[in-house]
């Protein structure tokens, strides 16, 4: 039985994409090869790339405005430092939100001079900063849209003539934001869009070429572009796969109906937390994430049956974050409400039994 899966990451995708994907491993298009053994450098994988790339540009409106759109490898990691390897001449402002924008700081600071310029590491992450002040003088800032692990999700960005780069590896495609805002947009694909082994980038070409220092060839964004994104082999199998979930999300009816499911879903479980006497919810209300919702039992004794609750009742992944504890329900788009709704139904059932 496929089982209701709040993976946090590698996560859910739609089961017409792993069917799909999975035949294509056999025999793509009928060609008698698998798309995993064919030459990237064939016309079948250079359609496969242009199409997820111009499909990412297309789904975020971001076509036609100067903008370029590449699948690297490396993770999200990779890009807390090819961002700063790229953009960072003297001094850049970072907002800490979390574990992730921690980790972006310190690989940032081996370029230069870095600013949080918010934080709520104070509190654990667990609201969103806000009223901070952006000084003039940076290269750029830096956020997180959606904090994974902690269950928060930036409402207001920043707003400022300096170049705004994000990391919106748990919660690209998944609500309408004017993305012409950001200068530069990097997600792995393996929260929302596909298998492990690729990242989206999303980045404005005339933010490049301005520093003086050189950039290894692989670690250069203009290299990438200038290549098509093909500038050595590309993860074919994770390029393809997450082509296919966009073609899903654009026939689906793109961001803005994605976002419409996202909005009951999350509103499904944070009213279940909120009117559950049992349950506690980690994040401030307002900087609630649509993705990733934390919360944590107020009886720790109830943890066991709640536990075998949840796996008798075919719930997989709720496990919270070791720096949060407690459960994450992370919502991703392909999850669908029915498995929203029975983790609720036993977060309700577990209410009567106790
Ligand atoms: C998972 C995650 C990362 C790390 O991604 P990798 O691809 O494993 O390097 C970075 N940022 C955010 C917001 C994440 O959720």
């Amino acid at each position: 039985m496929k089982k209701h899966n709040f993976s946090a990451g590698p996560c859910i995708l739609p089961q017409e994409v792993f069917k799909e994907a999975s035949q294509a491993i056999l025999d793509y298009n009928d060609s008698g090869l698998s798309v995993i053994e064919i030459s990237h450098r064939s016309k079948d994988f250079v359609d496969i790339m242009e199409e997820a790339r111009s499909l990412a540009l297309e789904l975020l409106g971001l076509e036609g405005k100067g903008y370029k759109a590449l699948f690297l490898q490396g993770g999200a990691s990779t890009q807390f430092l090819m961002t700063a390897y790229n953009l960072l001449q003297t001094k850049a402002g970072y907002i800490n939100t979390g574990s992730w924008s921690d980790k972006a700081v310190k690989e940032a600071k081996l370029f230069g001079e870095v600013l949080e310029i918010a934080s709520s590491k104070d509190a654990n992450y667990n609201y969103i900063p806000k009223g901070y002040e952006v000084p003039g003088d940076l290269d750029y800032i830096h956020c997180t849209s959606n904090n994974t692990i902690f269950g928060t999700q930036i409402k207001d960005f920043p707003t400022s003539n300096i170049p705004l780069v994000c990391d919106m590896s748990s919660d690209i495609f998944s609500r309408q934001l004017d993305f012409s805002k950001f200068s530069l947009i990097y997600a792995g694909a393996q929260k929302n869009m596909g298998p492990a082994g690729t990242t989206l980038v999303v980045v404005k070409e005339d933010i490049l070429g301005k520093i003086n220092r050189q950039i290894p060839s692989m670690l250069d964004y203009q290299v990438h572009i200038s290549k098509g994104s093909m500038f050595n082999t590309p993860p074919v199998f994770a390029v393809y796969t997450s082509m296919l979930t966009l073609r899903w999300l654009k026939n689906l009816g793109g961001i803005a109906a994605m976002e419409e499911l996202n909005e009951k879903k999350a509103k499904l479980i944070y009213s279940e937390i909120d009117v559950n006497p049992l349950f506690k919810g980690f994040a401030a209300k307002e900087d609630r994430s649509n993705m990733n919702a934390t919360f944590t039992l107020i009886n720790e004794n109830l943890k066991e049956t709640f536990d075998t609750m949840c796996k008798e009742g075919g719930i997989n992944g709720v496990n919270g974050h070791r720096s949060v504890g407690g459960y994450r329900a992370s919502m991703y788009n392909a999850m669908t409400i029915e498995s929203v709704a029975a983790l609720v139904d036993i977060m309700g059932d577990l209410e009567r039994k106790a």
